[in-house]
């Protein structure tokens, strides 16, 4: 009988181990697939301001146009100025100069605020550019050690259970099973010890009789509130 405490004390340490690495089997892909979202959304972000920029110079690039265009009927009006004749075609070609002078100014002022997104546009790119570069020296340094450790871990759990396995050939059936579903069921602890008179599974009070049992170890004794089997130490 103590030989199959001793057995199952053994289980039971392979077994936190392996949820430890199990956790690991969760937490190291989450790594992993953090760094990946980080560049993805750099790439994107970058993206997104690079397209603003283009879109800003092609409105300057439009703006500059219909300067250009007034420009060239303000010239072609002026010239007509010269050779008109009544007082009223006078005015009103006059008025039609006046208004695309306007315009022009109007023009200017909107192409001056374009200018002045553009260099903010240029300094927001050069900031995400160099987040991107960040990300993406992140993910190159760590994605082959992460996708390493991950192999690894599942390699040791697979070398641990096999371990395990082998203990509990010498163990019975019943046995077995009890652990197995304690293992599955309490948290990954089957085996918990006697601390001061209670369950270190539970907290459960251990009745005085129950202490000397443990203590005995002459047979295997299950906690009396959550069924964990209780040895006097791990
Ligand atoms: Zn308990």
């Amino acid at each position: 009988m103590k030989k199959q405490l001793e057995i199952l004390i053994q289980m039971q340490k392979l077994d936190t181990i392996i949820g430890e690495k199990n956790i690991l089997t969760k937490k190291l892909p989450q790594q992993l697939n953090s760094l990946k979202q980080s560049l993805k959304d750099a790439d994107e972000t970058v993206a997104a301001t690079k397209s603003d920029f283009d879109e800003n110079l092609k409105d300057q690039k439009l703006k500059e146009l219909d300067i250009a265009d007034n420009n060239t009927k303000i010239a072609k009006y002026k010239n007509q100025l010269l050779t008109i004749e009544t007082n009223k075609e006078y005015k009103a070609l006059n008025s039609e100069i006046n208004h695309l002078e306007k315009n022009n100014s109007e023009i200017d002022d909107e192409l001056i605020r374009l200018m002045e997104a553009e260099a903010e546009l240029k300094e927001r790119l050069k900031e995400e550019k160099k987040a991107q570069l960040k990300a993406s020296e992140d993910l190159k340094a760590n994605e082959e050690k992460l996708e390493k450790e991950i192999q690894e871990v599942q390699k040791d759990i697979k070398d641990l259970k096999s371990k395990r396995n082998v203990l509990a050939k010498d163990l019975p059936r019943e046995l077995i099973r009890r652990y197995a579903t304690l293992i599955k069921n309490k948290n990954r602890k089957a085996v918990v010890f006697n601390d001061n008179n209670a369950c270190s599974g539970c907290g459960y009070s251990i009745r005085p009789q129950v202490v000397i049992d443990i203590k005995e170890g002459n047979s295997v004794i299950y906690c009396e509130s959550c069924g964990r089997i209780l040895v006097i130490q791990l």
